[in-house]
């Protein structure tokens, strides 16, 4: 039998790329700095690379599966260019009014990145800028990690300060995320 692997669960708008709310054209697609750092150091940790993403853009008519498809081939591209990618993506076409298990805080993604991938959810963690982020990781028991910084600062930290939710580890930037979180060990 396969040993369970480690994983890296990284939300992606706000988190890996500036949220521009319903991104629908790869050309406007803009990776935060350290990003490629961050994810390289993390495979080199042994770490997989799987991104889980809410994009009800689909179920609202805003763009297609097709444009989310191009969007994450232009993110790994790009990524390439930096020794790093992202080895899977999930993500929920739902709006939240559909009810259903994927979208985040729902766990859906996220355990059916653990069960493809074989990954351990005792030495995985689950990154993002969203007080949702949080809620998903912690149900499921990961690790936690947040992004307090960027475009966003001021509404992400209040949103999270005005739920119940405390990251295991929180800083400015997705690098210094993930640097904090492997020092954890
Ligand atoms: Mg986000
Ligand atoms: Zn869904």
């Amino acid at each position: 039998m396969r040993s369970l692997e480690p994983a890296l669960l990284v939300d992606r708008d706000g988190t890996l790329n500036v949220d521009l709310n319903y991104l629908d054209d790869a050309d406007r697609l803009e990776i935060f700095r350290g990003v490629g750092a961050a994810l390289r150091l993390a495979r080199a940790h042994g770490f997989r690379i799987i991104c889980v993403t809410n994009q009800s853009g689909i179920a609202r008519g805003l763009y297609t599966h097709e444009q989310v498809a191009q969007i994450h081939a232009r993110l790994n591209h790009r990524l390439a260019a930096e020794g790093a990618g992202i080895d899977a993506f999930y993500y929920c076409p739902h709006r939240p009014e559909d009810r259903c298990p994927c979208r985040k805080p729902g766990t859906g993604l996220l355990e059916q990145a653990l069960r493809d991938h074989h990954l351990d959810p005792h030495r995985s963690a689950m990154v993002g800028d969203r007080v949702l982020d949080v809620i998903a990781g912690e149900s499921l028991g990961l690790v936690t990690g947040f992004v307090s910084g960027g475009p966003r600062a001021e509404e992400r930290q209040r949103e999270l300060r005005s739920s119940d939710h405390h990251p295991d580890v929180a800083a400015d930037t997705f690098l210094q995320v993930v640097l904090r979180l492997l020092a954890r060990g």
